[in-house]
């Protein structure tokens, strides 16, 4: 039988590279649902390619030009998850709307569906204890598609979290790695979304280049993992091969290589059995052994180039704190995106928000529900705006 499949984000980079991965497998899937928010023609050409039941689009006037187009087609073109009746539980859904906006589909998915490949990080940072909820109830399995956790996912297995002595993640350093701290402040957002390794959308290219990516990363795998703060850290790794390192306390050292490609822990986590990833990927440049005798290198982070590395103190302060830091970084990524704000002014503006006199009172929340969240990603939002001013 062919496996229903549902792709929030299905435009985006990991949506084109999972569509990669089942177009080599045609015969394997089902498409039922597609979530995307503004790229018309991406949109159209997805519905004549690939007949989904469904289709939710984000963006009104796009919703409405698609809407018309195919109003004589099959296809339920909305507008809104709370017209959603989904009558079929889908075997795999993979998440990746970028922001909060991901949080709200990927709970209701959580219930829909048998297994949930996550690579939007931001929904596990503010919503991971919903998610968890939801997941253990309906019996959904989890997997993070995040290479660094995909990886850890991996090497932790048949380990308990007490064997562990510290976890590595990764970070290629971006586009600024090798440059001179004076020329930060002229950074432009088409600079900033030059990634020397990967090739990714607008937002997570400009974390980044700010190693806020590799924060929220870090955020990730301590809610995913149950890790505490001072067994993880992050280390650069300029070629992006290694994607994680775990050093266990009887002084064994594991760590998880695989080529710079998504595809790799994507088509992994879709089959969960032996695949021959040649079959879905070639790596034209150079074969495992030569990259690997050209040495893999690894460096600590600057803070004078990264000056976000301080918020790894911070991430664990209190229960809000990473939807407080993941919401004002959403706005000041957007505003340097649309050039109102200065590249180092995002790690500024963020610590301010993190100084303001009400960040305690957000921050010591437990949230119960998603309005909760919303509430103190509203405030992170609306502070991280008024500094911008
Ligand atoms: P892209 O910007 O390339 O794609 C985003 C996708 O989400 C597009 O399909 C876009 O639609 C859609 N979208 C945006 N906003 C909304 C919304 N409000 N409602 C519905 N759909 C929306 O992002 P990436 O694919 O690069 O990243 C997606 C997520 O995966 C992020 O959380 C990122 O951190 C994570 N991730 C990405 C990796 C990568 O290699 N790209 C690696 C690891 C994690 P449209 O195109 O129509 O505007």
């Amino acid at each position: 039988m062919k496996k229903l499949i549902s792709i929030l984000g299905s435009t985006g980079s990991i949506g084109s590279n999972t569509f990669k991965i089942i177009d080599k497998k045609k015969n394997n899937f089902k498409i039922y649902l597609l979530a995307a928010n503004k790229n018309f023609n991406m949109i159209c050409n997805q519905i004549k390619k690939y007949n989904p039941n469904i289709f939710v689009i984000n963006d009104k006037k796009i919703y409405k030009k698609v809407h018309d187009k195919f109003k004589k087609k099959k296809i339920k073109i909305l507008n809104n998850y709370n017209l959603l009746n989904l009558q079929k539980i889908s075997d795999i859904t993979i998440s990746a709307i970028p922001g909060i906006a991901g949080l709200e589909p990927t709970i209701l998915f959580t219930k829909k569906s048998r297994k949930i490949l996550i690579a939007n990080k931001e929904s596990i940072i503010c919503g991971w204890d919903l998610i968890k909820k939801a997941a253990t109830k309906n019996k959904t399995a989890i997997i993070p598609i995040d290479s660094e956790h995909y990886s850890i996912l991996n090497l932790l297995k048949d380990h308990t979290l007490d064997e562990i002595k510290k976890i590595y993640i990764t970070a290629s350093g971006g586009p600024f790695l090798n440059i001179k701290k004076k020329y930060l402040k002229k950074i432009k957002p088409a600079d900033a979304l030059k990634h020397p390794k990967w090739k990714m959308g607008k937002k997570i290219s400009i974390d980044s280049s700010t190693l806020m990516n590799k924060i929220l990363e870090l955020i990730e795998a301590q809610k995913l993992f149950n890790i505490s703060n001072k067994k993880i850290d992050i280390l650069i790794h300029p070629d992006s091969l290694v994607h994680a390192i775990i050093e266990f306390q009887n002084g064994l050292v594991k760590f998880m290589y695989h080529d710079n490609s998504m595809i790799i822990p994507l088509a992994n986590a879709i089959f969960n059995k032996n695949i021959n990833i040649d079959k879905f990927y070639k790596n034209k440049k150079q074969n495992f052994l030569d990259k690997i005798v050209k040495g893999l290198k690894f460096r600590k982070v600057k803070k004078e180039i990264f000056p976000l590395i301080v918020l790894k103190k911070k991430v664990q302060e209190y229960p809000s704190t990473p939807i407080i830091i993941n919401a004002a970084n959403e706005i000041l990524v957007d505003h340097f995106l649309n050039k109102k704000l200065q590249f180092l002014r995002i790690n500024k503006i963020i610590m301010s928000v993190l100084n303001d006199r009400n960040y305690k009172k957000y921050a010591i929340r437990k949230p119960k529900n998603i309005n909760h969240i919303i509430e103190i990603d509203k405030w992170a939002r609306e502070t991280a705006k008024k500094y911008v001013l």
